[in-house]
């Protein structure tokens, strides 16, 4: 009976879940770093904030599922991904994305800050799932960590050892010690039988490596590699972790489902983006200006795919190989039963004011879209909304029929 009403519950919180829509924008406001003056970004209530341009610019509005203002707490944000988190055991592709520019505090509201050992969603969302995955009575669960970073469009391991391979001399410093990793598509929903299925669903990164985790310490210990490993990738003249997409992803699957179902794990993905701000190409050169391409074509690609996912009518083309990046998570950002959670990031402060502005515009062209799909009745679970890719991820729906 308990079983019986225990999984009722469950079927309405995914009902919930459903209706909410599958992607959700935030935004999320930091505390000031000048003392707060004229014009900058203003939370107004929960779930808009206005900004004005310096030099007496007119007052622009957005509006977001929510806005949370520089009081917010980490737990606030949490609130927000928690209730997906028991879905990714049941098989669901969670995606948490933090977009803004270097500095707005995207990598504060994911990782949290270690210095003042105030956790990250990350940090919460990977306790619960593991709390969930060990101590629950019955199933049984195994749980994967592997992280990546998108580097001029090119893919690196960051679980990989940092002291190994440092001198295979791949091309100088600024590509320091690991290998490139590709991403290929597979209708074979078995290739490389034996291994752990790909957190990426049809989509795979042959030689990525995944770490078993169980413990909050087994935890710690690969974020200290991939600390490590981003560290070693970065020089003086270029801080690195700020010009590229880290891809953290934990997936997660019954222990035992290789002989049942073979079903592939559910997945929560947490995406720090490259810092957003608007390198002068210009102006660049070299290095610098590769980067600031790489980036520019990344994030609108990345913006277009979400615009695209917005608009449930189900005919449109949906542009994931337009980068990496949304070629790598199609099956996280696309299929029905996932959940996308952007949050833009903003900085208060009027000397950021462009760039907080062109954050929200980012940000609300993808919410607007995403509301106005809402009003519509079709969900994007038509199999013309998915396009022409292989249908290989587990769905949620389906295990819940
Ligand atoms: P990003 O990753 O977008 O470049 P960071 O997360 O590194 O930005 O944030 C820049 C600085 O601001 C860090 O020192 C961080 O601790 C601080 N910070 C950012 N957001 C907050 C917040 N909500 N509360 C307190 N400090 C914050
Ligand atoms: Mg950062």
């Amino acid at each position: 009976e308990k079983r019986a009403l225990r999984s009722e519950v469950r079927a309405l919180q995914n009902l919930v879940q459903e209706l909410r829509g599958s992607i959700r924008v935030f935004c999320r406001i930091r505390p000031p770093k000048q003392p707060l003056g004229s014009g900058g970004a203003e939370a107004q209530g929960s779930r808009s904030i206005s900004l004005r341009k310096p030099a007496g610019d007119k007052r622009h509005d957005f509006s977001f599922d929510r806005v949370f203002s520089q009081i917010a707490s980490q737990r606030d944000l949490y609130e927000e991904v928690e209730p997906l988190i028991p879905g990714v055991l049941q098989g669901i592709h969670v995606c948490i994305l933090a977009y803004g520019q270097t500095g707005a505090g995207k990598t504060y509201t994911l990782a949290g800050d270690r210095c003042s050992g105030e956790p990250g969603i990350q940090d919460l969302a990977i306790a619960d799932l593991l709390k969930l995955a060990f101590n629950a009575e019955g199933a049984r669960y195994d749980v994967r960590l592997s992280a990546l970073e998108i580097y001029n469009e090119s893919i690196q391991d960051l679980l990989s050892d940092p002291d190994s391979g440092r001198d295979v001399g791949l091309q100088g410093p600024q590509e320091a010690s690991c290998e490139r990793l590709e991403v290929r598509q597979s209708k074979d929903k078995e290739e490389g039988s034996g291994s752990w299925p790909s957190p990426f669903g049809s989509m795979r990164v042959p030689g990525l490596k995944s770490w078993a985790v169980r413990e909050s310490s087994d935890v710690e210990q690969a974020l200290q590699r991939i600390g490590r490993q981003r560290h070693v990738a970065s020089t003086a003249l270029n801080e690195r972790s700020s010009r590229s997409h880290c891809v953290l992803s934990l997936s997660a699957r019954s222990a035992g489902a290789d002989e049942e179902g073979r079903r592939g794990p559910g997945v929560l993905h947490i995406v720090d983006l490259a810092g957003s701000e608007r390198t002068k190409v210009s102006q660049a050169e070299g290095v610098q200006m590769k980067e600031a391409n790489c980036i520019n074509r990344s994030l609108s690609a990345l913006s277009d795919v979400l615009y695209a996912l917005g608009d449930s009518s189900g005919n449109g083309h949906i542009p994931f190989r337009n980068s990496k990046l949304t070629y790598l998570l199609q099956d996280a950002l696309g299929g029905p039963g996932c959940k996308t959670f952007l949050f833009a990031q903003v900085s208060p402060d009027a000397a950021d004011a462009n760039e907080s502005y062109s954050t929200l515009t980012f940000a609300s062209r993808v919410a607007a879209n995403v509301q106005k799909g809402r009003l519509r009745p079709m969900s994007r679970g038509s199999p013309a909304a998915r396009g022409d890719r292989p249908d290989t991820s587990p769905r949620l729906r389906s295990q819940d029929s």
